[in-house]
């Protein structure tokens, strides 16, 4: 089927300082190979309508934060923390890539396509609700799933992030809420250092958190028989209205910061096990959201797998 795909990669207005692997380069190279690929005709590249997004992100983000992360792109930009920059268009970028997750959730709810690929940066999963950090600004996972609820009146919605790195941000916004069940593959212990098996969310939300950490240098059979034995059978069990993926490429076995040993078609096989669940629960309805990932043939190679997947029927 034709997927929607939406490219802000941002290069011009949140542009890495020298040395930074978090790069807009990263994403337009594995862009410029999917479009020169055998799927691009699939690939329906375009602008969605602009929303007003402000409400769910004050939802997913302290107001006062918000205001630091303007002020300090209005000062001419800085670090929120050792790793996370900001530049003079950095909250413009965060903004409006936010902003179109939620046009993004509009889109596949009022059927303009089933499934959307917004590839945008800054990434999210990170930043948590009073701060960014690792890279990231404004939780675009998060703003999208809350979108979903808020906006249109979903009672459970799915999130799947396989980024190499835990998904602090979006776990901690959903944390005792069954409305929005959150799981996560990731290398264990590693940054941010959330994310144990313990961790299965609280009140309402207990058991509404899934977490499956992983050590250094797990290979696909391993990611493959946790979504056989746990996160299939869970998300059958609950019956997901909307699937988000939170799709990070860094545990691809190229990727210099993740140390797992993943290749690209690991990528395309657990996305169509989504796609299967999807089309089992909710009409096929599937939103993916790109996050980390820092070789450019790695991402490249998993992007591909991943949207060849993804456009199955
Ligand atoms: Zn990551």
């Amino acid at each position: 089927m034709k997927i929607g795909l939406i490219a802000l990669v941002q290069d011009e207005i949140h542009q890495a300082p020298a040395g930074h692997p978090e790069t807009a380069h990263r994403l337009v190279f594995a862009l410029n190979h999917v479009m020169n690929s055998d799927i691009a005709s699939s690939l329906i590249s375009y602008i969605p309508l602009e929303v007003e997004a402000g409400t769910i992100i004050g939802k997913i983000h302290d107001e006062k934060y918000i205001s630091i992360l303007k002020k300090t792109a209005e000062n001419g930009g800085g670090y929120l923390d050792g790793d996370t920059y900001v530049t003079t268009g950095s909250f413009a970028a965060a903004w409006e890539t936010a902003e179109t997750a939620v046009a993004a959730v509009n889109d596949i709810i009022g059927g303009k396509f089933k499934r959307i690929f917004l590839a945008g940066r800054p990434p999210g999963h990170h930043a948590e609700y009073n701060h960014g950090m690792g890279f990231c600004l404004i939780n675009n996972t998060a703003v999208a799933a809350e979108a979903a609820v808020t906006n249109h009146k979903l009672a459970r919605v799915a999130i799947v992030d396989w980024d190499v790195h835990h998904g602090n941000g979006t776990q901690h916004s959903f944390y005792d809420r069954s409305d929005i069940y959150f799981i996560s593959l990731h290398r264990y212990p590693f940054y941010p250092g959330s994310g144990a098996t313990s961790e299965r969310g609280t009140g309402k939300g207990e058991g509404f958190t899934l977490n499956i950490p992983l050590p250094q240098g797990t290979g696909g059979e391993i990611y493959l028989r946790a979504f056989a034995e746990k996160i299939i059978p869970a998300l059958e069990k609950y019956a997901p209205e909307l699937i988000i993926i939170t799709a990070g490429f860094d545990a691809h076995r190229d990727d210099p910061l993740g140390g797992m040993d993943l290749d690209g078609e690991i990528f395309g096989e657990m996305t169509r096990q989504l796609v299967n669940v999807a089309n089992q629960f909710c009409d096929g309805r599937i939103l993916s959201l790109f996050e980390g990932g820092y070789s450019l043939p790695g991402n490249a190679q998993s992007l591909y797998f991943h949207l060849t997947e993804l456009m199955r029927k």
